[in-house]
């Protein structure tokens, strides 16, 4: 019997990472003299050979740029990259996301409202570094578990504000943001995550509950927080394999199975899953149950 391909109500390209995309490629083929993109646009091996391709490189420091123009990506970057990229001469074209620039706009109230910050995510995540970078680091932490947080004195701060790294699943942290709230004299959430990963995330569950399924296959770029996370939903409640493309698939694993789900990271283009869907097809002789438009 040939095996059923079941694709999760909502999976893919974020509104946000489609936009920077578009930005991104309309800039390049307008321009034609290529440009710079600091740091990967999205997270995904893919889309940066693609931005190659149309003469957009990645750099990894402005110092690599001595010319031309600058692009930012949708995590954003730290307030001062745009003065340094003035400095140094560069046009930019700033590919942030909106939601990421809300928390910025966040930050910066509750700062001046003279909170303590705490936002809750990744410190080597760009987008966490975009928030932190310019700020004394004296008026904030990042933190991601309870045990980082008992280290601290929390009677010293009279307020504290609590950010989410915009990708983050809420529901997992909630227990840290409880433990501060009862620590510090008073303390705020700021609503900062992204609708667009939850989504995904709660369809992955979805899709890891239908009993039919016997593996998911989990898509996206290798450096991808939110395709981890996708991975870590599913790989909880069904065998479940993160691979970046076709080239990956093994075809030993859908032996027996009757049933598969598909579900892709925010920086995943839907190339590159229908890239996957086809391969499977050919090594199973699958057909697709169910194609939801991707987000
Ligand atoms: S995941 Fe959300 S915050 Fe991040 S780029 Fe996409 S829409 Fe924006």
């Amino acid at each position: 019997m040939a095996i059923t391909i079941k694709r999760a109500e909502k999976y893919g390209f974020c509104a946000g990472v489609r936009i920077a995309d578009r930005k991104v490629k309309k800039y390049a083929q307008e321009a034609r003299t290529g440009g710079h993109i600091l740091g990967q646009v999205v997270h995904n091996e893919r889309v940066v050979e693609e931005m190659e391709q149309l003469g957009v490189h990645t750099v990894h420091g402005m110092g690599e740029v001595s010319g031309g123009t600058i692009i930012f990506s949708a995590h954003g970057v730290p307030p001062s990259f745009h003065d340094q990229a003035r400095a140094r001469g560069l046009n930019v074209l700033d590919t942030t996301c909106p939601f990421v620039y809300d928390i910025h706009d966040e930050a910066a109230a509750a700062l001046a409202e003279g909170a303590h910050l705490v936002f809750v995510g990744d410190p080597k995540h760009r987008e966490v570094i975009g928030y932190t970078n310019d700020l004394d680091p004296e008026r904030y932490h990042v933190l991601t578990s309870i045990a980082e947080a008992e280290k601290v004195d929390w009677t010293l701060y009279p307020s504290v504000k609590i950010l989410y790294q915009t990708t983050l699943n809420a529901a997992e942290f909630e227990d840290l943001a409880r433990y501060i709230e009862s620590r510090a004299q008073s303390a705020s959430r700021a609503d900062t995550i992204c609708y667009a990963t939850k989504e995904n995330q709660d369809a992955a569950k979805a899709l890891a509950a239908d009993p039919a399924i016997g593996l998911i296959l989990v898509i996206g770029g290798k450096k991808s927080a939110n395709t981890h996370h996708l991975w870590e939903i599913c790989e909880r409640v069904k065998p479940s394999k993160l691979i970046q493309g076709a080239a990956d698939l093994d075809a030993a694993w859908f032996a027996g199975l009757s049933a598969i789900g598909i579900t892709a990271g925010a920086s995943t283009p839907d190339y590159v899953i229908d890239e996957v869907e086809a391969r499977i097809r050919e090594l199973t002789g699958a057909s697709t149950a169910a194609v939801a438009a991707a987000v």
